[in-house]
């Protein structure tokens, strides 16, 4: 079982716009006011723009589940811990390109692994990168990533047994030739 996290994901503090230091009375001050301007019934009055009113939608979701999370004290203090062991892990984590990761085909999808040096492997498959939002390209004997987003990433895979990290920095460009068996 792998649970990776993706750190390039904005944090609930984020999504409504305050600081990770705010008070709860700012939080939701803030809060009110990012619900207020992103709530669907005001969207429908503007014009047609190149922003769907899905998207708006959606904006709206996520403040509302940041808001769920923050607006309560206990469960942003877990939060909050959930974010700094997060930040811990990839301060200590390693760099791993996935050009230096082996890639097999497992016949449904590609298995990346990398040697940790307590014998076992950090591994990923491309259908966990493509949930994530990494879709795979093959053409054969190669894969890359399809760049839908030229932002680079990256991904903290924790070890199969022991407690090492390494940081998994996703970029658009990188080619990684498929091992043939
Ligand atoms: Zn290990």
């Amino acid at each position: 079982m792998i649970l990776s996290s993706n750190l390039f994901c904005k944090t609930h503090y984020e999504i409504i716009g305050v600081n990770e230091d705010a008070s709860q009375e700012q939080i939701r001050k803030t809060y009110r006011s990012a619900i207020l301007n992103f709530h669907p019934d005001k969207q429908q009055k503007s014009p047609k723009t190149s922003n769907p009113e899905q998207e708006t939608g959606n904006q709206f979701l996520e403040v509302q589940r940041a808001w769920d999370v923050l607006g309560d004290p206990r469960s942003r203090a877990l939060y909050d811990n959930e974010l700094r062991k997060l930040r811990q892990d990839a301060v200590n984590a390693e760099d791993v390109s996935l050009g230096d990761m082996v890639v097999e085909d497992v016949g449904s999808c590609f298995e990346l692994s990398y040697n940790c040096r307590c014998g076992d492997f950090y591994a990923i498959d491309s259908s966990e990168l493509a949930e994530m939002g990494y879709p795979f390209l093959t053409d054969g004997s190669e894969i890359s990533l399809r760049a839908t987003s030229s932002v680079p990433a990256s991904i903290i895979l924790p070890c199969g047994s022991c407690s090492l990290k390494v940081r998994l920095v996703i970029d658009a460009n990188d080619k990684i030739p498929i091992e043939l068996n």
